[in-house]
């Protein structure tokens, strides 16, 4: 029998296509031919390696409309917004094409040898194992470091997103990247256990549940490989008095409800002062009805649908447990199939699901707090280390706190957001590594000690 794999698009329900999984000697091949490239691929010079990520960067955006529907079609994103995940790809392009040169040049330390140095190794061929949330963004801030610093890779995509997976591969050739630089399998779960196990595999990296980070990183482990691993969050936002909400309104929305919610780094919990809690959630509950819901291929549709159907059924589970706790609905938790409105809700413990559980879709539960002493403490209590954000006009109280959290970041009048200019990454159940940045083309390199007597 045939494995398959089939994508549906979420909101017209319409297949779109079926696919045939690699074979276990498909899945050889395919590994074979990424492993003898990275021997070649290694010694190619960094200016080579960087005048193909400008040519990818061409194609990107000579085909973003294309890819943009593609992207659109299979997960539900608004068009507008895939758009802006294609022309997000082409930055990691354009910044490791002006960085890696120095990124990647021996560091000399002075010793007692007449030089010493580090000096920045590939490793081989690189796993990844990416989510359906950001198809095309997740993939590129991956691949655009690891395999400009030498190494090759292997994509292993949502099943859902199988064609932006093919998408992917189908750029990296026709930007004139040697065969093997960067393939996509098609494969399901058992498949990449063996793969993990493979020694041409030389490190992996995840982005996606903690469920399946400790799955992957127990078997890499015990394979002694290094892992990368990008996992779930439950970003606080806190609203302190002096909050701008005039400047900074759309961003606080826009931080729950972009991509539906979908977003490792959304904020997920709202924290917000007594003195300016009523005003806040006014605010917050008009902006939120002026979303606007339709066909997501339409420019003008600002929110879309959830990528699966299971998604929203998690949710709904994680609201209406919530307010059989005692949670107030203001607004929403209505869903049909994958669609799930817009929800906010009030009177939240911290028991509660939405407070204690990462909710991966347009779900904002919003809590009051007598200071920002609170504030700040409440923020803290979660297993998860990705993000905080905090909106408020003191910097000195802002500054005040940096140290206090204990986050991949810390995010002032801003969203949690990642930029190719600076790591990005979590602690506690949200993974480690990072990506991005220069520590991200270092995460996948043998930093090789040199000592010349
Ligand atoms: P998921 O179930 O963990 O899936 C993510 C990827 O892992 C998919 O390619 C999936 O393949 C694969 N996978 C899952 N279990 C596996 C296993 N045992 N062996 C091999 N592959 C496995 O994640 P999701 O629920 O779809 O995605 C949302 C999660 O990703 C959220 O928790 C979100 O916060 C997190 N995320 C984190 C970041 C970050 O940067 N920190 C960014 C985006 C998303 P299949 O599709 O074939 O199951």
């Amino acid at each position: 029998m045939k494995n398959t794999i089939i994508t549906t698009n979420p909101y017209s329900h319409k297949l779109i296509k079926e696919y045939d999984m690699h074979t276990s000697k498909d899945l050889n091949k395919i590994l074979n031919t990424a492993d003898a490239r990275f021997y070649k691929w290694r010694q190619t010079s960094i200016k080579e390696r960087c005048r193909l990520l400008m040519n990818l960067a061409q194609i990107l955006e000579d085909d973003k409309q294309e890819l943009a529907e593609l992207m659109t079609n299979e997960m539900g994103k608004p068009i507008t917004q895939s758009i802006a995940e294609i022309e997000k790809c082409l930055t990691v392009c354009d910044f490791y094409a002006t960085n890696a040169d120095d990124f990647l040049a021996d560091e000399l330390i002075e010793t007692d040898a007449s030089e010493s140095f580090i000096s920045y190794d590939p490793l081989g061929t690189i796993l990844a194992i990416m989510p359906w949330n950001y198809p095309f963004w997740q993939v590129f801030r991956f691949a655009i470091p690891t395999i400009t610093a030498g190494n090759t890779a292997i994509l292993k995509h949502a099943a859902n997103v199988t064609g932006c997976g093919m998408a992917i591969e189908a750029l990296f050739e026709k930007a004139g990247y040697p065969k093997g630089c960067f393939t996509t399998i098609l494969a399901g779960h058992d498949a990449i256990e063996n793969l993990i196990s493979n020694d041409k595999i030389k490190a992996l990296t995840l982005t996606g549940s903690e469920k399946a980070g400790r799955k992957i990183a127990a078997t890499a482990g015990q394979n002694l490989k290094k892992t990368v691993l990008e996992l779930g969050g439950n970003n606080a936002c806190i609203v302190l008095d002096d909050a701008d909400l005039d400047t900074y309104m759309d961003t606080i929305v826009n931080a729950r409800m972009q991509n539906a919610g979908q977003s490792c780094i959304a904020a997920k919990r709202f924290i917000v002062t007594e003195g300016i809690y009523d005003d806040f959630l006014k605010r917050f509950k008009k902006q939120v009805a002026a979303l606007k819901h339709d066909d997501p291929l339409k420019p003008e549709t600002t929110f879309g649908t959830l990528a699966r159907t299971n998604g929203a059924d998690t949710l709904k589970k994680q609201v209406d447990d919530s307010i059989a706790m005692g949670a107030k609905l203001i607004v929403g938790n209505k869903k049909n199939n994958a669609y799930f409105e817009p929800t906010i809700l009030t009177n939240i413990t911290k028991d509660m699901p939405v407070f204690k559980e990462e909710t991966f879709g347009p779900v904002a539960p919003i809590m009051k707090v007598k200071d920002v002493e609170e504030a700040f403490q409440m923020a803290a209590e979660t297993r998860f280390g990705l993000g905080t954000m905090v909106f408020t006009q003191s910097m000195d109280t802002a500054h005040q706190y940096i140290s206090t959290v204990a986050d991949g970041a810390y995010f002032v009048n801003e969203l949690v957001k990642s930029d190719s200019r600076l790591p990005f990454g979590g602690t506690k159940a949200s993974g480690y590594g990072r990506e991005l940045s220069k520590e991200g083309i270092h995460e996948f390199v043998n930093r090789k000690t040199v000592f010349i007597n």
